[in-house]
């Protein structure tokens, strides 16, 4: 019998990017600090196993063939200071919602990953931030350095990358408990689209349609039971290459390394140059991986990073996120998805409507418009369709709780309404009502 763990840690996919470009990467101040903290990692018990990992590989084969559909979102960045599990519960209860949407407007399986227990690493923009003339380092994420702006909190400090292991190990243990519970049964998830449809302000549209989805008994699909919500994957962006290669193990049985710090690691926008270290630790190990690709991408990249990534086109290993912006989308991805079919390769295709869409409120508050991510998903959907090419799936930032931080949707959040309970360490997120509204809106264009 394949044993479950004999894993372990390896060099083979440590190493190989260390000297390559590593953009995005934290000055850490003190080399001995970082030495420890890897050394730490390296000891450290490992998140996820490969089996998990193959296991959604295997799911997201199915998204890469048509056959299902990806829910993935959740904070745009943890913080080790959450310690709210209630909320953690709340954003987990939300995909689950999500999902139940989604895998009826499509008659298809849903597979649900989360952007959590391990999202804490933030690529910037500017190195540096200044206010009033004192410039300091750039926020990059709990797992680097504090918001707070002051020289003590904005120091890179690697020891926090051993506290997100161990916060994250502390996250994943509630969400497995969630997972094995009733609360993350279907019938939980439509008595929460019933509560939400009753109080939304289109009600009158809504309740029908939950009655609907409840009808086709949440989720629809092949009935061989692998969708269901008790099954809850974790993803982050492989930012910090010394984290993510510290606690990389090496399947005894395969001889295949992974990463370990999370079930799917996908790289962003700013760190997925074809010859770059990123790309390098992704080409190395064995999990299902995404790449975020924006606007400006050309179709020969595109092409160059899924030969890297996926060079014997194993469906399921890669996933594509584009994150166009509303005002793109139909414009630049029709060539995109033509060029990745006309080389027939096999990627899932799936939707970022947040990072294209972000915008300045009046008031500072990095915010977006709901009407904006629902046009670049409509946008995405019209592309895809129209393609004969499968819409895979949807990446969300979100949270079940009740944030102020995204502008519109039924409930109508207002400028003014911003400050009110803005929450996020970085960039905005859908509140589970909006997150709801979103899926409905989507659900009612399709059905229109
Ligand atoms: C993110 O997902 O938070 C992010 C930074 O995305 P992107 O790399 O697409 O900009
Ligand atoms: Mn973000």
């Amino acid at each position: 019998m394949t044993p479950l763990l004999d894993l372990p840690s390896t060099h083979a996919a440590s190493l190989s990017w260390r000297g390559l470009p590593a953009a995005q990467q934290p000055e850490w101040p003190d080399p001995a600090g970082l030495e420890a903290a890897v050394a730490t990692l390296t000891a450290s018990l490992p998140l996820v196993v490969p089996r998990e990992c193959d296991l959604l590989k295997a799911r997201l084969a199915a998204v890469a063939r048509g056959e299902a559909f990806l829910v993935q979102g959740g904070d745009c960045a943890e913080s080790l200071d959450a310690t709210d599990a209630g909320s953690l519960l709340r954003t987990a209860g939300t995909l689950q919602q999500l999902a139940t949407v989604f895998g009826y407007m499509m008659s298809l399986p849903v597979v649900t990953v989360a952007r959590m227990a391990g999202q804490y690493a933030k690529p910037r923009s500017a190195a540096t931030e200044l206010r009033d003339g004192v410039e300091l380092p750039a926020y990059r994420g709990d797992a680097v350095n504090g918001q707070a702006f002051t020289a003590a909190a904005r120091t890179p400090d690697p020891h926090r990358m051993v506290r997100v292991h161990q916060h994250s190990a502390a996250t994943l243990n509630l969400i497995r408990a969630y997972c094995g519970s009733a609360q993350a049964s279907p019938a939980h998830a439509v008595e929460g689209l019933r509560r939400f449809a009753d109080a939304a302000p289109e009600r009158a549209r809504y309740a029908p349609l939950t009655e609907d989805i409840a009808r086709a008994g949440g989720f629809t699909g092949t009935g061989d039971g692998w969708h269901t919500p008790g099954e809850l994957f974790m993803s982050h962006e492989g930012l910090l290459l010394d984290y993510e290669s510290a606690l990389t193990r090496v399947d005894a049985v395969t001889g295949t390394p992974y990463a370990t710090s999370g079930h799917l690691l996908w790289i962003g926008e700013r760190t997925r140059r074809a010859d770059g270290a990123h790309v390098e630790f992704f080409s190395r190990i064995g999990n299902p991986v995404a790449v975020k690709t924006g606007p400006s991408v050309t179709g020969d990249e595109l092409l160059r990073l899924i030969d890297r990534l996926s060079p014997d086109d194993e469906p399921g290993r890669l996933t594509l996120v584009a994150r166009m912006g509303a005002r793109r989308v139909r414009e630049v991805l029709p060539r995109l998805v033509e060029r990745v079919a006309a080389e027939g390769r096999t990627v899932g295709w799936v939707c970022d409507p947040m990072h294209g869409n972000t915008v300045t409120a009046p008031s500072g508050h990095k915010t977006r418009r709901f009407d904006d991510i629902l046009d670049e998903l409509s946008g995405f959907f019209e592309v895809l369709t129209g393609l004969g090419a499968h819409p895979g799936g949807v990446h969300l930032e979100l949270t079940g709780d009740d944030v102020t931080e995204c502008l519109g949707g039924g409930a109508g959040i207002t400028p003014p309404d911003l400050p009110l309970r803005y929450r996020s360490a970085c960039d905005p997120r859908l509140n589970g009502h909006q997150s709801l509204d979103l899926a409905y809106r989507l659900l009612e264009l399709r059905e229109a």
